[in-house]
């Protein structure tokens, strides 16, 4: 048996979103995450001998039984919850997903004690606009914000989540729920790539983020016109959407946000 010590949480909650996707819900054991902001990650850990669960393919790389696997997690919580919250998606063949897959209420694991990361609103200036993309599990920075205080800034809030189908979107209940509360600050914007395999019709978006983009009915839907000027853009999730949204955007003006050089452009690969 390999040395647990390393594990100084437990996981208190869990909420099968789909067969692939999982909110797990983590409190620290006798120590208190510091404050953090919104957008930030921990790494999450287990040991390479706890088991995966018996969907798993095998591994791309057999992980050592005696060593912490350790993964980076975008939290979806806020910092005034007493618990972290994470959002996971299953690769099949990765080493820690399907041993965070298989784990219970009650289980213990490693949860680093310094949040980190700059996908954060604190550069944002408050009257600027956001338009808040995500792919899967990439939504899950934006539900810390939306859940911290985000929509109590000045500007006006899109968010637009791209998933397969409507069953992966997770948080679509909340993220409904904020937009029927908040009507006039936040716009809540999902599309699906497969809806063929929609059990019930789909009428919302089917389309890329690059498509939607382009299209003025999105502007008008969400309610303002963004320009480089007034909005600034975060994207999270797929490398490839990533990769792709930036090009777009830089056509259209957006420059890439970093620390010497302030740009309206956020991202975060996963
Ligand atoms: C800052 C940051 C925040 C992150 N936040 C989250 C989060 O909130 N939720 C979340 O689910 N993940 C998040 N990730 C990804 C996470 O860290 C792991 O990479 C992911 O969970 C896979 O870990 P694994 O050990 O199971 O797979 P690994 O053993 O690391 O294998 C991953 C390999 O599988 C391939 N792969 C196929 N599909 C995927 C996929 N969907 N994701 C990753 N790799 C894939 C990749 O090419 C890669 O080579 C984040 C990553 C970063 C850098």
């Amino acid at each position: 048996m390999s040395d647990k010590s390393k594990y100084n949480s437990v996981v208190t909650q869990i909420i099968q979103v789909s067969p692939s996707m999982r909110i797990i819900r983590v409190k620290p054991d006798k120590w208190e995450m510091p404050p953090f902001k919104p957008g930030q990650f921990v790494v999450l850990g287990l040991m390479g001998d706890e088991p995966r669960i018996k969907e798993a393919a095998p591994e791309h790389k057999p992980a050592q039984p005696d060593k912490l696997i350790r993964r980076a997690y975008s939290i979806a919580s806020s910092s005034r919850d007493d618990y972290v919250e994470f959002y996971i998606s299953l690769v099949k063949s990765g080493q820690l997903t399907p041993r965070l897959f298989n784990l219970d209420i009650g289980d213990r694991l490693f949860m680093s004690q310094k949040p980190t990361g700059m996908f954060t609103l604190d550069q944002v200036p408050e009257d600027q606009n956001l338009i808040l993309f995500a792919t899967g599990t990439g939504i899950a920075p934006y539900m810390s914000m939306l859940r911290s205080d985000a929509l109590s800034r000045q500007g006006k809030i899109a968010v637009v989540h791209g998933a397969d189908n409507s069953w992966d979107l997770g948080y679509h209940g909340e993220l409904k729920l904020l937009e029927r509360m908040f009507p006039h600050k936040l716009k809540y914007y999902p599309t699906i790539l497969r809806p063929d395999k929609e059990p019930a019709h789909w009428d919302g978006d089917t389309r890329f983020f690059e498509e939607i983009w382009k299209d003025p009915i999105f502007k008008e839907k969400i309610g303002f016109e963004p320009s480089p000027d007034n909005t600034h853009i975060f994207l999270c999730g797929n490398p490839n959407m990533v990769t792709s949204m930036k090009s777009i955007l830089k056509e259209d003006g957006y420059k890439e946000h970093t620390k010497r050089e302030p740009g309206q452009i956020h991202a975060e690969e996963f």
